[in-house]
């Protein structure tokens, strides 16, 4: 359960485009490499965040958007990156595609709203920029502002 929390704020982070692993199914040696190659890793295991150094981030709240601010005043960086740039499953990056390379793999009324669409190497899962991804991103403004607050 703890975990599958962690996951979601994971998966957040990569619709913003943030490049992180968490705390799941992986050994700490392996975090650990992950943290030394410069990515971030979401941990509640308050001492193996800081094992990972400057790296590692001990998320205490249960709660996303408690969660999503604590990241974004831990690393203010990290929200600028592109959205839509990463598989939201691998977090490998994803490819541009058109609609003719996705027909077939999307809903029709999807192909016809859409010109740009991703595609992810790894799955060959697709992602086009639809209202779910709207509210989203919208979402992670708003926590961005409540980041910047109080921080004089
Ligand atoms: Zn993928």
């Amino acid at each position: 359960m703890a975990d599958n929390m962690l996951g979601t704020l994971a998966k957040w982070l990569r619709v913003a485009g943030a490049d992180c692993a968490y705390a799941d199914g992986m050994v700490d040696d392996d975090l650990l490499k992950v943290a030394s190659s410069g990515r971030l890793v979401l941990t509640r295991d308050r001492l193996l965040a800081q094992r990972c150094g400057p790296m590692g981030l001990y998320v205490g709240s249960d709660r996303l958007d408690e969660q999503l601010l604590q990241v974004v005043r831990a690393f203010p960086g990290l929200l600028e990156g592109e959205p839509l740039s990463r598989c939201l499953v691998c977090n490998v990056p994803v490819e541009d595609t058109g609609p003719d390379q996705v027909k077939g793999r999307v809903p029709e009324g999807v192909l016809e709203r859409h010109e740009r669409f991703w595609s992810c190497p790894d799955c060959d899962r697709v992602y086009w920029m639809g209202t779910h991804w709207e509210d989203m991103l919208a979402r992670l403004e708003s926590i961005k502002e409540r980041a910047g607050e109080g921080q004089g």
